[in-house]
């Protein structure tokens, strides 16, 4: 198949899947990635610590190869572990048996094993170019080093995985306006860590549920729901948690802005998560080390400059985490994207057009259950009432 090259800018988990999917299609692709190549540098952070892969994300895999790789990488999760106030806890599975699971990953471990796929298939990869820029008229692109030298290049069918802040948007945004709308959450994230049951005494394992080299139950995603926030812990494959702790960004107590440090978040944690805070020993260094990270929901009118450009993942799309979806719904634009270019690879206006046609509702969706479920999380997994109702199964 000869068709035009493809120049895909972001090498995260969309863009390294999209390359793949595409390569596997008979597509020439380069890859243009801002990082330097994770492979041998160590993966640089972005995001969450791990991710919940769930069964749309594992279809996309299976589709280019990848599922069985992956999931050798993975903690099955069963259901919910919520963990009340008072120390008690239950699991909500998510369905009857083992056939309705979702999958803890490592993101840099995810995002290597793609990558190597992506170049073994023949995608020509390039590290520590950052998008400047893109002459939409002229087809060229303007590309930074790691030294901030820039240079400027020609391009073939231009789309961008270059995520939530995408620079490729940007540049498409001033050529002719998407209709552009970020609506932040007004809650934030951080990020800390369990660590494998070998590195915690014997006297708080006792208490925590856990069991081999786990402090807590492995094969669950654990929510401590407190209301107007909460801690969830998803497992790591070498025995350790990364917990994460979402709370209002401003405002009253609690808050980010009322908890600068880990002097003031302990005595909150004390009270608020008094199970969970022995089981983390480097409490201090993780809430004063790692940043606030944001939540948005991003909604674009148009995902694509007729045939020259488009956005896929969450350069098109980004939305709240809470219904672990973002990656996953980022997979499956993959695979849609990648059967339509290859099914008429002449005529990428109008592939460009049927992408957004097909997906975007169903994007659209997923970013009001993502939000809706914050909701669900936080507050109602914890309501009796919501566990009658789940019982009978109305939810
Ligand atoms: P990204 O992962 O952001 O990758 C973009 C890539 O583009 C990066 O490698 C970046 O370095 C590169 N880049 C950026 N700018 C440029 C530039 N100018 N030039 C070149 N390259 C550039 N999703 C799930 O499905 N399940 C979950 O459990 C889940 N949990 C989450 C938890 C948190 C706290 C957050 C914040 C998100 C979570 N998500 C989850 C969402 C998921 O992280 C995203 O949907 C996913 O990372 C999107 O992949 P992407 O490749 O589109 O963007």
């Amino acid at each position: 198949m000869a068709q035009q090259p493809i120049t895909l800018i972001g090498g995260g988990l969309v863009g390294a899947l999209l390359a793949l999917q595409l390569a596997q299609r008979g597509f020439a692709v380069e890859l243009f990635e801002k990082r330097p190549d994770p492979r041998h540098t160590g993966f640089r952070g972005g995001r969450s610590i791990n991710l919940a892969l769930a069964e749309r994300g594992l279809q996309a895999l299976r589709s280019a190869g990848l599922a069985d790789d992956v999931l050798q990488h993975a903690v099955m999760m069963r259901g919910r572990m919520v963990h009340g106030i008072d120390g008690s806890c239950g699991l909500q599975r998510y369905g009857v048996d083992d056939s309705e699971v979702i999958w803890s990953v490592s993101r840099g471990a995810l995002n290597v094993l793609l990558l190597d796929a992506a170049e073994a298939a023949g995608v020509t990869m390039h590290f520590g170019q950052s998008l400047v820029d893109a002459d939409f008229e002229r087809r060229r692109i303007r590309l930074a080093d790691d030294a901030g030298v820039v240079r400027e290049m020609p391009v073939g069918m231009l789309i961008g995985a270059d995520g939530a802040g995408s620079a490729l948007r940007a540049a498409m945004n001033a050529h002719t306006p998407l209709g552009e709308r970020i609506e932040s959450l007004g809650h934030g994230y951080k990020e800390l860590e369990i660590p494998p049951a070998g590195e915690l005494p014997s006297a708080v394992l006792q208490l925590s549920g856990g069991h081999d080299q786990f402090a807590l139950e492995p094969n669950a995603l654990h929510i401590w729901p407190r209301g107007g926030y909460m801690c969830i812990a998803l497992p790591n494959t070498e025995g350790s948690f990364t917990v994460t702790l979402f709370l209002p960004a401003q405002g009253a107590a609690p808050s980010f802005a009322t908890l600068p440090d880990a002097a003031s978040a302990a005595a909150f944690f004390s009270e608020q998560f008094p199970g969970l805070l022995p089981l983390l020993p480097r409490f201090s260094e993780d809430y004063d080390h790692n940043p606030v990270g944001t939540l948005s929901t991003l909604y674009l009118q148009r995902w694509h400059l007729d045939g020259r450009a488009l956005l896929v993942g969450d350069a098109a799309h980004a939305i709240v985490p809470f219904h672990g979806q973002g990656m996953n719904c980022g997979f499956e634009d993959t695979v849609v994207l990648a059967n339509l270019l290859a099914a008429a690879p002449d005529d990428s206006a109008e592939v460009f057009a049927e992408f957004q046609r097909v997906r975007q509702p169903n994007a659209d969706a997923i970013a009001t259950m993502a939000l809706e479920n914050y909701i669900e999380m936080r507050d109602s997994v914890a309501d009796p009432h919501y566990l009658a109702k789940r019982e009978l199964g109305a939810l």
